[in-house]
């Protein structure tokens, strides 16, 4: 039988991250929640097929998808931005994602992954803003630093922005896209492109690898294991909030990266 793909499968209780920010997602595809005072933002909408997991997610923390403004984007693969179109047609929400990336959106280029996960993309879309490093994504009390991230795709970006509870105020960033899956070489011959996104990875982490954050959020579960964290939480007890998780995930994640060109390079040579 064909690889069968169930993007619905690994639900995960929904929870309040810290304040403002909570995560709706799934175990295959994270999603965030901004509750902006006038609004809210959902980081990457995941997977159409585990949409309406998410949407009753909002529903279980007390929101109600019809407040969604804005749909920002991490980068342009079908794990993070398929189920947009579904949510905009839900709710009239904007949607954001680099300009890199807004082929991949709109299914001019046909890159999503779509493919590798035996399905295909039908939810194209026009992306109504196009951001690019530097950009700023206002909606109430929230400001999102968007930074480029290139190297997953040409246009993955990172997101920094202020999480508050009343009375502190966190920094919570995210990075949109560290899986070498679409950065190998036997991925890029297959399709034609050149090295030229994987070779600002590296330069691109190291642009925001000091940057203070409290928080480091995952687009995947695994980057910053969502759900171990999530059972930890108590009224004294949050271990989202720690200012070196950001580092030490980049860190390793640049580690990953030299195994991987090292590992190719060893293949070409015949070591
Ligand atoms: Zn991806």
């Amino acid at each position: 039988m064909a690889n069968i793909f169930h993007p619905w499968e690994g639900t995960v209780k929904p929870f309040k991250i810290f304040g403002n920010l909570y995560f709706v997602g799934t175990i295959p595809a994270s999603t965030h929640l901004i509750d902006t005072g006038d609004g809210l933002i959902i980081i990457d909408p995941g997977y159409p097929q585990s949409l309406y997991i998410v949407t009753e997610n909002m529903h279980e923390l007390g929101f109600s998808p019809k407040d969604i403004k804005y749909i920002v984007i991490t980068h342009g693969h079908y794990d993070h931005l398929g189920a947009a179109r579904a949510l905009v047609e839900l709710t009239g929400a904007k949607t954001f994602i680099s300009k890199e990336d807004a082929p991949y959106a709109d299914g001019s280029v046909d890159l999503t992954w779509a493919k590798e996960l035996n399905t295909v993309y039908h939810e194209a879309f026009t992306p109504d803003v196009l951001l690019s490093d530097g950009d700023t994504v206002k909606l109430g009390n929230t400001e999102i630093l968007c930074k480029s991230a290139p190297g997953h795709t040409p246009g993955t970006m990172a997101f920094f922005f202020n999480v508050t509870d009343g009375k502190r105020t966190l920094r919570a960033a995210m990075h949109g896209g560290v899986g070498r899956n679409s950065m190998t070489r036997e991925f890029l011959d297959k399709y034609g492109l050149s090295t030229e996104a994987r070779e600002k990875f590296v330069p691109a982490i190291d642009a925001m690898i000091d940057e203070h954050v409290d928080i480091h959020l995952g687009n995947h579960v695994g980057n910053n294991d969502t759900v171990g964290k999530s059972k930890l939480i108590t009224d004294d007890f949050n271990p989202f909030i720690d200012d070196t998780a950001w580092k030490k995930f980049l860190t390793l994640t640049k580690e990953k990266y030299f195994e991987m060109i090292k590992k190719e390079t060893e293949d070409a040579t015949g070591e």
